[in-house]
């Protein structure tokens, strides 16, 4: 553990105005230990972001977006590009969430684009990946996870590969309140990791911080966390809630 940070990010998805974020802040900085050995991240939505600036600025947590878009500027209406995450003090982005690849045509090659665009801009991209219950009964996760880890990270340089999380994410177990169990979990953490190292080697391979999600929460917070090539969380549900996200970066601590 000592070669990678532990991240706990929530994704709070489209859930909170800006009003709500303050008041979450507030009843954060009330219980979040001062003294913690994990990064703690939100990604909240993208409007909300100059407000949550605000609010986490005395809380040491950092805040993250949701989506970027790959292209610079220009006549792309509605999206959002690395640098203007970056202007506003961002610091972490996901990539690539399954909500995004099956409601808004997010690809493994949007996903390494978008990949690209944010180390340029200096942000840390959370990369999500992930099988749907159809692929793991059919024995084809490991190999559905190694190409959607080699295409995302497509032309990332050595370098700036550790700057990259990588989030397991299991479809059938977002939102869903299903876990995979800690061994399923772990397997394919650690392969996810097997598959940077084949890519950039070990010393890389172990910089490279690889978080489990799906129904995390307290309950089973710690097992997870426990696990050797689990280094943290990419919680929703249960990242809505100050005292239940507290208690997961507790259960990292
Ligand atoms: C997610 O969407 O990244 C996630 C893990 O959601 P939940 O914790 O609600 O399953």
């Amino acid at each position: 553990r000592r070669y990678r940070k532990t991240i706990i990010a929530g994704n709070w998805k489209m859930n909170k105005t800006a009003s709500e974020t303050k008041k979450f802040a507030e009843e954060l900085k009330a219980i979040l230990p001062k003294a913690k050995w994990c990064d703690v991240v939100v990604c909240v939505p993208a409007v909300n972001i100059p407000a949550a600036m605000k609010a986490f600025k005395d809380v040491r947590v950092s805040v993250g977006a949701q989506n970027v878009f790959y292209e610079k500027s220009g006549a792309y209406t509605g999206e959002v590009s690395a640098d203007m995450l970056k202007d506003l003090g961002v610091k972490y982005v996901i990539i690539g969430h399954s909500e995004r690849r099956q409601y808004f045509g997010e690809t493994d090659f949007t996903v390494n684009k978008k990949v690209l665009a944010a180390l340029e801009a200096g942000l840390h991209p959370i990369i999500c990946v992930g099988e749907s219950l159809e692929q793991r009964e059919l024995g084809i996760t490991m190999e559905l996870i190694a190409l959607q880890v080699k295409s995302a990270l497509a032309g990332v340089p050595a370098e700036k590969v550790r700057k990259c999380v990588i989030a397991y994410e299991p479809i059938w177990a977002i939102g869903t309140g299903k876990t995979a169990t800690a061994e399923q979990a772990a397997e394919v953490c650690t392969f996810i990791r097997t598959t940077v190292r084949h890519l950039y080697g070990a010393r890389i391979a172990r910089s490279v911080t690889v978080q489990y999600g799906g129904s995390m929460k307290p309950a089973n917070a710690a097992e997870l966390l426990s696990q050797p090539d689990i280094d943290g969380g990419l919680i929703g549900g249960a990242s809505l809630k100050a005292a239940d996200f507290v208690e997961i970066v507790n259960a990292a601590n």
